[in-house]
């Protein structure tokens, strides 16, 4: 069911405690790179706007939890937001105690505070009740819009919005917008649907292609992932990347495909190297690859007929990376099957959705990041949903 979201609620001088995820990557003590602070500022605007009272609280990086570390202070993040939204947004030298409590107290109407980092916690990792009920007291609402750390079961995604039972607690509209399209999309998909998986390890997708081979029409491997499925099948490899203790995995997979109307697809040629770089020769092999070669992107028989399915799809989910994308010549694969993702979304309406992590980065890389019909914010959440798990960070919150 459709989860309520922070439009849902009246905010008006109530106190919103909203996470978000602002980690963001940091240079000489200033945010080097904002998006994720502007890609809240939807439903940051719908709490002041509207006279509530923010209360931000995020993680940032990985620090050790026994207190406050200068490299993993929000304070960056605090001074970015205040830029973007025209006035100051102090910040809590700590995410509990008496001065976040101080703070949120005096916060007037429209008025926007952040927490110091929530990892200087032990507790926010562990998922501590104790931790979390000191947070939950600072909030009248509660709204998740941290889409990013949703798999995981911290106090600030779980403990936080179990201890403000009683009170309203929303998904934010970055969350409302990832469950429409991973979750939804999926679930009741204009078809042909295409799952095009790739990157570099098959163990990382295991749950999802068996989950995903119940709903597409077909998958569509490219990646270092398809060499385990060729060896699976008894196909020479050379030296590309096998995991060799998941080939008995990728055989079952192949196996329950068969028995599945849904089309395991594996490339049929592949683009060949001795080396990841720039200037190494490469061959172009079908059957076998040689001994010493690695099978480093989809070669073009594979990209003509994965375009082909492609630009006939009505819902197109794409999670890893074709080839070496981050080394030419080996981008080739990534950037055709992106263009044929793109002018399937333009030419035919097909909703495309990108999972986070390296295919979201290969789709900025080839400026087609606008032409998709959506990229996630997070990768390992995103690959989770599309395992078919459920979140306790969303199924706890109020629904529609
Ligand atoms: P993942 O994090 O599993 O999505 O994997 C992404 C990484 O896989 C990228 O850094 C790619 O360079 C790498 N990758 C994709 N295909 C290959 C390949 N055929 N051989 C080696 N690395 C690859």
């Amino acid at each position: 069911m459709a989860k309520k979201t922070i439009a849902d609620v009246e905010v008006k001088g109530k106190r919103v405690l909203m996470r978000v995820d602002f980690n963001v990557p940091l240079e000489g003590g200033r945010v080097s790179d904002d998006r994720r602070i502007r890609a809240a500022l939807e439903t940051i605007h719908c709490v002041v706007d509207r006279g509530g009272r923010l209360i931000l609280m995020s993680h940032l990086g990985r620090p050790e939890g026994s207190g406050f570390e200068q490299a993993f202070s929000l304070k960056p993040a605090a001074e970015r937001l205040s830029e973007l939204l025209g006035g100051s947004v102090p910040l809590a030298g700590d995410c509990i105690g008496d001065e976040a409590e101080a703070m949120a107290r005096s916060l007037k109407d429209g008025d926007v505070m952040m927490l110091e980092n929530l990892r200087f916690h032990k507790g926010e990792k562990k998922g501590d009740a104790d931790f979390a009920a000191r947070i939950a007291q600072l909030g009248d609402i509660y709204c998740n819009n941290a889409f990013g750390t949703c798999h995981r079961e911290h106090a600030s995604m779980v403990a936080v919005p179990r201890a403000m039972a009683g009170k309203p607690r929303v998904v934010g509209f970055l969350v409302e917008k990832e469950i429409k399209y991973l979750s939804e999309a999926i679930e009741n998909p204009r078809r042909p649907f295409y799952a095009v998986l790739g990157g570099a390890k098959v163990s990382d997708k295991i749950l999802a292609i068996e989950n995903l081979l119940t709903k597409v029409d077909a998958i569509l491997v490219g990646g270092a992932m398809a060499y385990t499925f060729l060896a699976a099948e008894h196909k020479k490899t050379g030296a590309s990347l096998v995991e060799d203790d998941r080939v008995k995995d990728a055989r079952r997979i192949i196996d329950e495909a068969a028995k599945s109307p849904a089309k395991l697809m594996l490339p049929l040629d592949h683009i060949c190297g001795q080396e990841i770089s720039h200037n190494t020769m490469t061959v172009i092999s079908r059957e076998v690859i040689p001994d010493a070669w690695m099978g480093l992107d989809i070669g073009p028989r594979t990209i003509t007929l994965y375009s082909e399915l492609i630009a006939n799809a009505k819902t197109v989910i794409w999670n890893g990376p074709m080839g070496a994308f981050e080394t030419p010549p080996f981008d080739v694969g990534t950037k055709e099957i992106a263009l044929a993702v793109a002018r399937a979304t333009l030419l035919h309406q097909a909703t495309t959705i990108i999972g986070g992590g390296d295919s979201a980065a290969a789709l900025e890389k080839f400026n087609l990041t606008e032409n998709v019909t959506h990229v996630s914010t997070g990768g390992g959440a995103s690959l989770e949903m599309l395992e078919g798990r459920k979140f306790k960070s969303v199924e706890l919150l109020d629904d529609q």
